[in-house]
């Protein structure tokens, strides 16, 4: 096996026809660099359409979806009662630039489900949701350090590129050239579930740190969950040295449970940022928390922001269509019933073959780690894994019509639409690859 196998494709030939044409005029061929193949080699691939679990390439050769939008697309492609909403509502017109009500239905329901966001504010995208949030946790406490933890990925906002995860991580550029320096030292990095790491921040810095942000669930450096015991350790330092507590949970939101993984872990955030899932597909974020910070913002407060597209009315008919199907009943015990088919049928799998493989999981996010370890909870641990192998993977599988994210250090995402059935294909080709690395 050899990590180009996958260029042979006709569906791969064409696409490399179009990436030639795209390097000429975006940098890389791409609008975003985690889309680019530089994590895995070879080419990205160019997709025309997309049904349940499955998107098809410019030669129509249909892959199981494994990025799901990289998140938001919960329910699968093209979900039709999400589709005729949005229809119905660009049949009003794009935006007017005013208010309309469904921004209020909207942030209502997500507040019914995260009532830590006692008041909220629409963005559109999620590095908005956590720049925001940033600067309102500094303008709150009048202080200007954060600390964000090496491999967590919160956007592209200056503030937090400093050892980033997600594509600044596959890419070897976790801290960005063009971040001011005079900027990037208010950024402390701390690790990622060792608390010690943040204590012997703040006892550096007592009185200067105005917010730890998190992803409570780390989702950019592979997968891994935060340990209870450290997120609540967050929570009193935060508590004791009145330093905001910022969950970014664009990832997670409405993904790990309706209420994100603060519901999950039953802790409670001082600001929350949310994005991909409220938007079903469609460019939404979301920042709030509670009241008495919020009101900071301007128009009441001083703290400005501002969005010509903010709560535009199709991204929210889309993101409030998407909220509305998960309360269909049984639908995150089904997600996750039909994730845990597919986690547990890869597990056994690389065992029968030998290979050293773990994968974990919560609901319906998770990672693939090719490691002798039992399990990963910390930075320096996914960095040791065995890159190669993952490359030899994710080309193979994506020959056989499997794609997952072109990069170690990205979680995978399932959807309603990723059926026991869609397991069992998944299951079937991994089995082969797997027969073929061993
Ligand atoms: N926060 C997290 C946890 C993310 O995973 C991402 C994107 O992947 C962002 C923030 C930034 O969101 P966006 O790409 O919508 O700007």
């Amino acid at each position: 096996m050899t990590t180009n196998k996958a260029h042979s494709h006709p569906s791969n030939n064409l696409g490399a026809e179009l990436y030639k044409t795209a390097t000429q005029i975006m940098p890389g061929g791409v609008n975003s660099p985690v889309r680019s193949f530089s994590g895995v080699g070879g080419t990205p691939i160019f997709m025309t359409r997309g049904k349940g679990a499955y998107f098809y390439d410019v030669a129509d050769k249909a892959y199981i979806d494994y990025i799901c939008s990289w998140g938001p697309l919960i329910l699968g492609h093209a979900y039709p009662a999400v589709i005729e909403q949005v229809q119905a509502a660009c049949a009003n017109g794009l935006g007017f630039g005013t208010s309309t009500p469904i921004e209020i239905d909207m942030a209502t329901k997500i507040r019914e489900y995260m009532p830590n966001m006692e008041m909220m504010r629409m963005v559109n995208s999620g590095t908005e949701a956590t720049m925001t949030a940033i600067r309102l946790a500094r303008g709150f406490t009048k202080r200007d350090k954060i600390i964000k933890f090496e491999g967590c990925y919160h956007g592209h906002t200056d503030s937090l590129l400093i050892k980033a995860g997600s594509g600044a991580l596959t890419l070897g550029i976790p801290s960005s050239p063009g971040v001011p320096a005079e900027l990037a030292k208010h950024t402390l990095t701390a690790q990622f579930n060792q608390l010690d790491t943040v204590q012997a921040l703040f006892e550096k810095y007592p009185e200067d740190i105005a917010a730890i942000i998190i992803e409570p669930m780390a989702g950019n450096m592979n997968f891994i969950p935060g340990e209870k015991t450290f997120l609540q350790g967050l929570r009193t330092l935060c508590d004791q040295h009145n330093a905001l507590l910022i969950f970014d949970e664009v990832m997670t939101g409405f993904r790990i449970t309706r209420g994100g993984a603060q519901n999950h872990y039953q802790i409670k955030p001082d600001l929350t940022a949310l994005g991909k899932v409220i938007g079903g597909g469609l460019p939404v974020g979301a920042f709030g928390g509670r009241k008495d910070i919020m009101e900071h913002m301007a128009p009441v407060g001083s703290v400005y922001q501002a969005g010509t597209l903010s709560g535009n009315p199709i991204a929210m008919t889309a993101g409030l269509a998407t909220l509305q199907q998960l309360e269909q009943a049984d639908f995150y015990a089904t997600l996750e019933q039909q994730t845990q088919y597919l986690t547990n049928g890869l597990q056994q799998l690389a065992q029968q073959h030998h290979i050293p493989f773990i994968i974990q999981q919560e609901q319906s996010m998770f990672g693939l780690f090719f490691t002798e370890a039992e399990k990963i909870t910390t930075y320096q641990q996914v960095m040791q894994c065995n890159t190669e192998r993952f490359k030899q993977f994710f080309h193979a599988m994506l020959e056989l019509g499997v794609y997952f994210a072109p990069s170690a250090f990205e979680a995978a995402f399932t959807s309603i639409a990723h059926t026991k059935a869609v397991a069992d294909e998944t299951l079937n080709k991994a089995e082969t690859v797997f027969k073929e690395m061993k």
